[in-house]
């Protein structure tokens, strides 16, 4: 194991995507066997001396900057150990990019796309990561089978779903070495939304992985992870489709989505039918729904100069195909878009997967050189994460584009619009514009929460946002959470300032 003292070696390790500043700590290891990270757990636990998780840094709330203490580093634990048809077994510092990659090479397909491939699989199982997909496929939660973790007082969790469950409002969880641990698990129900990312799970069975799956590096250090695999699709088809105006941009996802329920619905009752003859046709079921404003289409001009002009937005999609049935998806795609006004002339679409790799790279440059243009002013970027309930999203999109418009500061507005989930990035230039940005943010968080929404659907809290998390679910649920993070973390020395204020604890 290494262990490294000077400020100078460990500079890498005291920040994250979301560039807070002032992280510090004494200590950085980097353990390579899971007794090694008991022994420091152990060691930190006898003198209450905070741990910080260090996945790969590309958290955008701060989760992985420490403020005191040791970080523990999983970059060793980097072994895919296996890949079979239904599942890998990973280490939880791998890579995103190389266990794609390695599915890829086995035909196989794992679908959570959390947009940045150069996190770890453990950071993404941390925080519960989503993207464009989980449209379709859900979040990483979804594809979690099994976990090993260690808990602060250094004992081994070996979980797999299915096998424990919470009874009564309490969860009672056997370590490997027979310990017992019985925690009390928050009464709040959680909201309305498609995705959610704020606060530990709760459901009236709540599945032990659940529990660890989305804790933020606060409840243990996870060290293995055993994620679900499908086999790969035949084929997308794709596309990036610009609309004039807004109106129909929005009209036109909301018959996707709309036809996409439908077709799922189907497809699962043709599945669960003992009668496997009933044949499905091929209908619109979009994998993902991608928005662009406006400005964000004028914005990646600079990257992509091939981008139309004058465009009010631009949706991209993507569909599972295969070569009986491309043409005929493709038919009904466009009669959908003829339909609601897209100009499909100077739209772009593709069965090739060089090209359709193409276009995820267009989506990813977005948040990429938003990034770059903040750091640019010497500024943070203001980024929502917040979802809102079905019937009110419209009128949240209403919302912030009024309210940014009158600001007039620059922003972008895009992402995932078939999960009603948008990232509203202000993009100040000066400390001036930064202060009215906050308080705008301040503005959306409170409008989110009124319509019944998250104030974090993908990224998390971390320490960025435990304010946030306060305001959505007030003292007495915030004092749940940290009962059950007593449970595991007594002196709540794991990913401390994480979602809650060390006051809870
Ligand atoms: C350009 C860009 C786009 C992004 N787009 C998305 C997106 O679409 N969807 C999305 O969900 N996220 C997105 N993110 C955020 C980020 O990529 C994800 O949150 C990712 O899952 C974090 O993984 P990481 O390894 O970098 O974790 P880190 O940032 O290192 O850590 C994140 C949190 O997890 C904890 N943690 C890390 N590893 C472990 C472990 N082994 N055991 C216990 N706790 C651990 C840390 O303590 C911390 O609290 C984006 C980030 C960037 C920079």
């Amino acid at each position: 194991m290494q262990v490294k003292t000077q400020r100078d070696e460990m500079e890498n390790y005291l920040t994250d995507a979301s560039n807070l500043p002032g992280g510090f700590s004494d200590k950085l290891y980097i353990p390579e066997t899971r007794t090694e990270i008991a022994d420091i757990l152990k060691e930190a636990n006898a003198q209450k001396i905070p741990v910080t998780v260090s996945g790969a840094r590309t958290g955008t709330v701060g989760g992985a900057i420490p403020f005191g203490g040791c970080i523990v580093s999983l970059e060793k634990f980097n072994r895919i150990k296996e890949i079979n048809d239904k599942f890998a077994v990973v280490e939880s510092g791998v890579i995103l990019t190389d266990l794609q990659k390695a599915v890829e090479a086995k035909k196989l397909f794992y679908p959570p796309d959390p947009t940045e491939w150069s996190c770890q699989i453990g950071g993404t199982v941390a925080t519960n990561a989503s993207g464009a997909r989980s449209f379709k496929y859900g979040a990483t939660r979804k594809f979690v089978r099994r976990i090993e973790l260690v808990l602060p007082n250094g004992d081994f969790l070996n979980l797999k779903r299915g096998e424990v469950f919470s009874k009564d409002g309490f969860i009672e969880i056997t370590a490997e070495n027979g310990n017992v641990t019985k925690a009390k698990l928050p009464t709040y129900d959680l909201p309305n939304v498609r995705k959610n990312a704020a606060g530990y799970f709760s459901a009236a069975m709540t599945d032990a992985i659940d529990l660890f799956v989305g804790s933020e590096g606060t409840l243990g250090v996870i060290t293995e992870i055993e994620l679900g695999l499908s086999k790969k699709p035949a084929g997308f088809l794709s596309g990036i489709i610009f609309f004039k105006v807004e109106k129909d941009l929005l009209n036109f996802v909301d018959e996707a989505r709309r036809i996409s329920f439908e077709t799922r619905k189907l497809n699962a009752e043709s599945l669960a039918n003992a009668n496997r003859q009933t044949a499905v046709a091929p209908t619109i079921d979009a994998a993902l729904l991608e928005y662009f404003d406006e400005n964000s289409l004028k914005f990646i001009k600079e990257k992509f100069p091939e981008t139309p002009e004058n465009m009010g937005g631009a949706i991209f999609f993507e569909q599972e195909t295969d070569a009986e049935t491309e043409d005929e998806l493709f038919e009904q795609w466009n009669d959908l878009l003829e339909k609601h006004h897209a100009e499909i002339d100077a739209s772009w679409f593709t069965t090739s997967e060089s090209d359709l790799i193409k276009m995820r790279e267009f989506r990813h440059a977005l948040p990429v050189s938003v990034n770059e243009k903040v750091v640019k002013n010497k500024q943070r970027k203001i980024g929502t994460d917040m979802a809102v309930p079905d019937e009110c999203f419209a009128s949240f999109l209403r919302f912030y584009k009024q309210k940014l418009n009158e600001s007039n500061l620059d922003y972008v507005i895009f992402g995932h619009i078939g999960d009603n989930h948008l990232h509203a990035n202000i993009l100040p230039k000066n400390e001036a514009e930064a202060v009215t940005a906050k308080h705008l943010y301040g503005r959306f968080i409170a409008q989110a929460i009124m319509l019944g929404g998250t104030v974090s659907a993908e990224h998390g809290i971390g320490k960025l946002k435990s304010k946030y998390l306060y305001v959505q679910h007030g003292e007495r649920y915030l004092n749940e959470m940290a009962e059950l993070k007593r449970a595991f973390d007594p002196h709540g020395i794991l990913g401390r300032g994480n979602m809650f204020d060390a006051k809870f604890l």
